[in-house]
């Protein structure tokens, strides 16, 4: 149907419902509209970000090798002094838990 809902036209379709953020009973003129204002609704935006990436960082810190094979803190080029390569690749070790000779 063609026909623009206005607020206020005694044509117009409404219904109450409750704000999904806040709760408080609100009219509404569409029936996808979930919270009573935008405030409501951006911060509850805000809250669904923050879970999302909380669940994305968790599912991602389960894995052993997050990088993927083949990366590491080592570089193409080895350092000048001995005693400062031997402690990084100690500390590569370390951190790939990897017993270290
Ligand atoms: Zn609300």
């Amino acid at each position: 149907m063609l026909y623009k809902k206005i607020p206020g036209d005694p044509q117009a379709r409404f219904y109450t419902s409750k704000c999904k953020y806040c709760g408080k009973p609100y009219i509404k003129f569409q029936n996808a509209t979930k919270f009573c204002s935008d405030t409501c609704r951006y911060y509850s935006d805000l809250e669904h970000t923050e879970e999302r990436v909380r669940k994305h960082r968790k599912n991602h810190s389960k894995t052993d090798n997050y990088w993927g094979l083949g990366t590491g803190y080592l570089h193409g080029t080895p350092k000048n002094d001995f005693e400062d390569e031997h402690a990084a690749i100690q500390s590569e070790y370390r951190r790939l838990k990897i017993p270290a000779k």
